[in-house]
């Protein structure tokens, strides 16, 4: 099966993605592949997928998502990135609308997976799905970690390959999960010291 249409049914099955919502892409030797429009992403047809070229003109498959703007947004920021992974899940989209976090900052290193799987988590201003601003606001924010939080609204993740961007999208949710099940309790997030360590390759 095509590498996207299993990651994108994986994501499905963990109830990442619930209704048609979610959508993912990957870089292809001439441009990329995108998930379509309103696609039910637990049955999704290979010959379905969307195409673009490298300058974002639709080329083959069905419509591209409605987010495809972000996606490629964050492939020219990050030339290394080989996939995106967008999600409406519901623990991460939770911290999305929380007031009072760090927007440089928002999910606490917990985990050392956390720490080594998506790293820093940057808040992106809620602006319209779909609009000019929110694509200029995801350039803006997109650093050097995998992950951006969309305010009021969801994750969006890059991997070196699209295995990584899901495995990062997936602890992304957990580490929202277990931000909000700590909420209200002294948690003990990792130290900076410990958050350098595990950024470190390790030595042996
Ligand atoms: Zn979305």
């Amino acid at each position: 099966m095509n590498e996207l249409v299993a990651t994108v049914r994986a994501l499905f099955e963990m109830g990442l993605s619930p209704g048609t919502s979610g959508n993912l892409s990957a870089r292809a030797a001439d441009g990329f592949l995108l998930t379509p429009t309103n696609a039910a992403l637990g049955a999704l047809d290979p010959e379905r997928l969307s195409r673009l070229d490298r300058d974002g003109r639709h080329v083959g498959g069905d419509t591209p998502t409605k987010e495809w703007r972000l996606h490629l947004a964050l492939y020219e920021r990050r030339p290394g990135a080989q996939a995106v992974v967008h999600l409406h899940s519901a623990h991460a989209v939770a911290v999305s609308c929380l007031d009072g976090v760090d927007p440089d900052n928002v999910v606490p290193p917990l985990t050392p997976y956390f720490v080594m799987r998506v790293g820093r988590v940057v808040l992106v201003p809620y602006a319209r799905p779909g609009s000019d601003e929110l694509v200029t606001a995801v350039r803006e924010r997109a650093g050097e970690d995998a992950a951006l939080l969309l305010a009021n609204h969801g994750p969006l993740v890059t991997g070196a390959s699209l295995a990584q961007a899901a495995a990062a999208a997936v602890e992304l949710e957990e580490a929202a999960r277990l931000m909000l099940l700590l909420e209200g309790r002294h948690a003990r997030p990792l130290t900076p010291e410990q958050v350098a360590e595990l950024r470190q390759p390790p030595t042996s």
